[in-house]
């Protein structure tokens, strides 16, 4: 080994043997960086079980024992404090319709109810406009004559959960079949022998891709939308209105409530709406 000089030993040993301010500082920044790591990784390790457990509806046992316990059970909407689940769209959902004419789909959701489905029964008569009606199976079971009133004036009928579950695309692939194809039966079977229910619609359009692939295989092809009222927001007559005149457009699939709150504003927007859309050339159809 080549010899070194006095200055180069000086530092080699400074290098083997630091003052201690050297140590300390050394040690504290390998605990610092074992905390950081720690850390990061413990984070990473907890994060889907809190996913999940935020996530994942709590299940009540019931007679049925497919009845998920969800935000939905409470009447109203946007409860303070109660995690909603992230909206998104459908990979399937159809959400025009397409024809050669300038066509527009109206569809009614969280009914039926005794006092608004009528009216709007009786408007869409007036216009000969068929409708969609997706419907919330507790409510199918308090009014059976409404569901058959829908099906007799030419309308359609579309599941949208038993209890308007919008985690329902959420819980194990097998629960959510099990809830889809309880609403869908609830549903059909106020008709003997049972009618057909072709169609499913997410609560709050809450899709995921299972929600997609179940509602599919169930026989139910997932309906969408593309113009929004947010009529149960109760924005107003006019709001309403005007959302639908200015986001109008051929195979619009328009979005009104016939239920699950007031709806005056609804039935009074309808009552606006329907002749205006027919001055404008529409007509009213089915979604494909
Ligand atoms: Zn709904």
């Amino acid at each position: 080994m080549r010899m070194l000089t006095p200055r180069q030993r000086i530092i080699l040993r400074q290098i083997v043997s630091p003052p201690y301010i050297y140590r300390w500082a050394g040690l504290l920044t390998t605990v610092g960086l074992i905390v950081g790591v720690a850390t990061v990784v413990l984070a990473d390790v907890g994060a889907p079980t809190v996913l999940a457990t935020s996530q994942g509806p709590a299940v009540a046992s019931s007679a049925t024992g497919i009845r998920a316990r969800t935000v939905e059970d409470a009447p109203a909407r946007g409860l303070p404090g109660v995690a909603r689940p992230a909206i998104t769209a459908s990979r399937l959902a159809v959400t025009s319709t397409t024809t050669e004419r300038p066509t527009v789909a109206l569809t009614f959701d969280d009914g039926p109810n005794s006092l608004y489905t009528p009216q709007v029964l009786d408007l869409l008569a007036q216009y000969r406009a068929p409708a969609t009606f997706c419907m919330v199976g507790d409510q199918v079971a308090v009014h059976p004559d409404l569901v058959h009133r829908v099906v007799d004036e030419g309308h359609r009928l579309c599941d949208h959960t038993m209890t308007h579950d919008a985690t329902v695309g959420y819980n194990d692939v097998d629960l959510m079949g099990r809830q889809l194809a309880f609403s869908r039966t609830s549903l059909a079977g106020v008709f003997a022998p049972p009618a057909p229910v072709d169609y499913f619609r997410a609560p709050e359009g809450a899709w995921t891709p299972a929600l997609d692939e179940v509602s599919a295989r169930s026989g139910m092809r997932p309906l969408g939308w593309s113009v929004d009222t947010l009529d149960w927001t109760q924005p107003g007559v006019a709001a309403i209105v005007a959302s639908v005149q200015q986001q109008v457009h051929p195979g619009a699939i328009i979005l009104f409530h016939d239920g699950g709150g007031p709806r005056e504003q609804t039935v009074e927007a309808v009552r606006q709406l329907l002749p205006w859309l027919q001055e404008q050339g529409y007509t009213f159809t089915l979604p494909n």
